[in-house]
């Protein structure tokens, strides 16, 4: 099953090029809080597959004419592991991995959507990186999970992408500014997906290829990914763990657009554009 959020908030099943609404299985956000229905759902998906399944020969609309939006913006954390393939170690001229460095947090409020665009903020002179990542979508509240029990709590699997501010300061201030977690454009379930250890994902900026990656050649492999993060912190239905991207990381600019897929989940296309804000003063050009 392929799942989305799109125009104001509904959640959608969908099917070909169609997405039916199926928010009344679910119940509506509340105004002014989280939005915390795709959580909901993730959580009470045993019990809501069947009606969901039979909603889906509802009259649907045109996916084309919906505005997609990320999936789970209440994640309660993303789970990002860096340096998760040899070939961007080597490019980036690091020694450690993944499996031995654990991971680090991106916050819920970097999170945007298919139909979103990347804003860039308005600072000088930094490289500003895409990197191409599978997003695994945790199902099931779990602590200290053993590595053979893994499926047990996947749900899903999306396409992310972790935007970066290179350079020296603390790696999440250089990673968590609105916009930075575009994860998208729906939620495959794992069931649909099927196996997820030779996936191949690749992203293009205008068209040109610029990373082409298998999930075969994680260093830390999704077992392993959740093994780790759940001996520390206690997972939850919705937590998106970002698998870390391979080598070919490369500048964004205004104007650019930046295309991931990965096999068996589908695309997103995102305009980059150019913010007003985000000035911070630790990303402020060194005065002579
Ligand atoms: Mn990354």
């Amino acid at each position: 099953m392929k799942l989305a959020r799109f125009n104001d908030g509904k959640i959608g099943v969908i099917v070909d090029d169609r997405i039916i609404d199926v928010s009344d299985l679910v119940g509506d956000d509340l105004p002014d809080s989280p939005a915390v229905a795709m959580n909901r759902l993730i959580a009470a998906f045993p019990r809501l597959r069947a009606q969901l399944q039979a909603a889906s020969a509802r009259p649907g609309i045109a996916l084309a004419g919906v505005r997609l939006l990320t999936p789970i913006p209440a994640a309660s954390k993303v789970i990002a592991y860096p340096i998760n393939y040899h070939d961007h170690g080597i490019e980036m001229g690091r020694e450690s991995r993944a499996n031995n460095l654990g991971f680090f947090l991106k916050p819920p409020s970097s999170l945007c959507g298919a139909s979103d665009a990347i804003v860039l903020p308005a600072i000088e002179g930094r490289r500003i990186d895409h990197e191409c990542e599978l997003a695994i979508i945790i199902g099931k509240r779990g602590r200290d999970i053993a590595r053979e029990d893994w499926q047990h709590y996947v749900f899903g699997y999306s396409c992310l992408m972790d935007i970066v501010v290179r350079g020296k300061e603390e790696r999440v201030a250089r990673k968590a500014y609105d916009s930075f977690c575009p994860v998208g454009p729906w939620i495959v379930t794992a069931d649909e997906l099927g196996d997820p250890t030779a996936l191949r994902g690749r992203l293009w900026v205008n068209d040109e290829l610029r990373q082409d990656a298998n999930t075969r050649d994680l260093v830390l492999d999704i077992p392993g990914m959740i093994e780790v993060a759940s001996h520390i912190m206690t997972l939850e239905p919705g937590d998106i763990i970002a698998a870390g991207t391979p080598a070919g990381v490369g500048p964004i600019r205004p104007g650019d657009k930046v295309r991931i897929e990965f096999e068996r989940i589908g695309s997103m296309c995102m305009e980059v554009v150019q913010g007003s804000g985000g000035k911070a003063s630790i990303f402020a050009p060194a005065t002579a």
